[in-house]
């Protein structure tokens, strides 16, 4: 039972490092959170040693009488987190991750080379959503399916719900997607409903980057309007790398009390469970999924609503704070976690400001923007922040971090009047900067 210091100093070493960085700067990585020490806990347990494929009451391997009760308690805070009827949604808790859910829905729900929309990835959706360029696919999700993606509208950078009627119903995909990585506003489900049901489509919404502002009733909820819901939980709902897929176990109830005829809402529990197992995974990883249990509860708190909240507020003070900077915002600001700041107008781009905002102990992430010529070198910066809110910031904390940034691009335009344009020379020009040493000092 020695430790992990004791064991391996070298990789205890790299965790403290790591736990350094972590608090020593600023996280604006949209994707990013500080889970809970319960969470870790439930993480670092023995239930990481136990082998349960299968799922409660139906396992392949004996010993599992503990394990049922780990994975009934995850699914019963799952649909209570998010305010579902046992009898109406079931949940789906041992996909490992997101982009596992996702190839899990899709294979459930169709036969290979079947038809799939998702948003395209330089509007914001994801990968797992379909992502092919004109000339390669690049996700699974484009390789064993057909893929055509639709987009935002360049001028207001709002999805284009247009374009989705008129592609799927010329398309006619079995699968229609909701939802994305870098959108900045929140959805239209009926609308996208309304266009699945034209085609007879499946509508799953991937919820992964926003699910804990749903969670806290900041931003609507897709249930209403879905077949099928996936989300993450390591991102805004600030659990462990794991992964939900909610599946309707009936149509919907019509106002007058009636359900709806809908084949789609029809056998999903079924299709869904056997993709995650045995057509996709092996084991669960039931010390991942003990932790959403903790998470999920800890998300169901009053403490996790009013911290929704402030997340929201926190990303519209830190969009208008960069506004009144004279900085350039896709749809000019925010009802989510997150802003997509175009830093095109300065000439610079989003792969030249991560760096800089690195060296300087601020972490972002560069981000296409709807219209760049190369996905390489993206127009964009996507900033989030449930991480900083879980350290406690609101929006004077946002006033601030907006004048770091505003004050890196400065720098930023500098050192690129002097190194040229050239993403290594800028990277190596960072180095040297004092400017970046005197920004990094102040935000740290
Ligand atoms: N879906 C969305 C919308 C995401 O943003 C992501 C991750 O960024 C995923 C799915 C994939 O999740 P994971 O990285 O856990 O595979």
């Amino acid at each position: 039972n020695a430790s992990l210091e004791e064991v391996d100093p070298e990789l205890a070493a790299l965790v403290e490092a790591e736990a350094v960085r972590q608090w020593r700067g600023l996280e604006l990585i949209a994707s990013e959170n500080f889970t809970s020490k319960a969470v870790f806990d439930s993480l670092g347990s023995c239930l990481t040693n136990k082998y349960s494929e299968g799922y409660p009451s139906k396992r392949y391997y004996g010993g599992n009488e503990v394990i049922d009760q780990v994975e009934e308690l995850a699914q019963a805070r799952a649909l209570a987190a998010f305010g579902l009827d046992p009898e109406e949604w079931g949940v789906n808790v041992q996909a490992y991750s997101g982009s596992p859910a996702n190839l899990a829905v899709q294979t459930a729900l169709l036969e290979p080379h079947d038809r799939l929309m998702g948003l395209d990835l330089p509007s914001g959706g994801h990968l797992t959503h379909g992502f092919r360029t004109v000339n390669k696919k690049i996700s699974a999700s484009a390789i064993y399916f057909e893929s055509l993606p639709y987009r935002i509208n360049p001028e207001t950078g709002l999805v284009n719900y247009d374009e989705v009627d008129e592609l799927s119903a010329n398309f006619m995909p079995k699968l229609l997607i909701a939802g994305g990585s870098a959108v900045p506003r929140d959805w239209d489900y009926a609308r996208m409903r309304a266009a699945a049901d034209k085609v007879k489509a499946y509508l799953m919404t991937d919820m992964a980057h926003y699910a804990g502002l749903v969670a806290a009733g900041v931003l609507a909820s897709p249930f209403e309007h879905s077949h099928v819901v996936t989300t993450t939980t390591h991102k805004s709902l600030r659990g462990p790398r794991a992964a939900l897929i909610f599946y309707r176990k009936r149509p919907r109830t019509l106002a007058d009390g009636s359900l709806e005829v809908d084949p789609r809402s029809v056998g999903l529990e079924a299709k869904i469970n056997f993709a995650v197992f045995p057509a996709l995974q092996g084991g669960p990883h039931n010390n991942a999924i003990g932790a959403v249990a903790t998470a999920l509860k800890q998300a169901a708190s009053d403490e996790f609503k009013a911290y929704g909240v402030q997340v929201q507020k926190n990303a519209s003070a830190l969009g208008a704070a960069l506004v009144s900077r004279g900085h350039t915002l896709v749809t000019g600001g925010t009802d989510t976690h997150l802003v997509l700041w175009d830093v095109r107008p300065h000439g610079l781009t989003g792969s030249k400001l991560e760096k800089l905002f690195e060296a300087a102990s601020i972490t972002t992430n560069k981000n296409s923007i709807y219209g760049d010529k190369s996905a390489v070198n993206p127009g964009g910066i996507r900033l989030g922040t449930p991480a900083l809110t879980s350290r406690g910031m609101t929006e004077v904390h946002m006033e601030a971090i907006a004048g770091f940034l505003d004050r890196g691009v400065a720098i930023a335009l500098d050192i690129q009047a002097k190194s040229g344009k050239k993403l290594v020379d800028f990277v190596a020009a960072i180095q040297s900067s004092d400017a970046v040493v005197a920004l990094k000092a102040d935000v740290e």
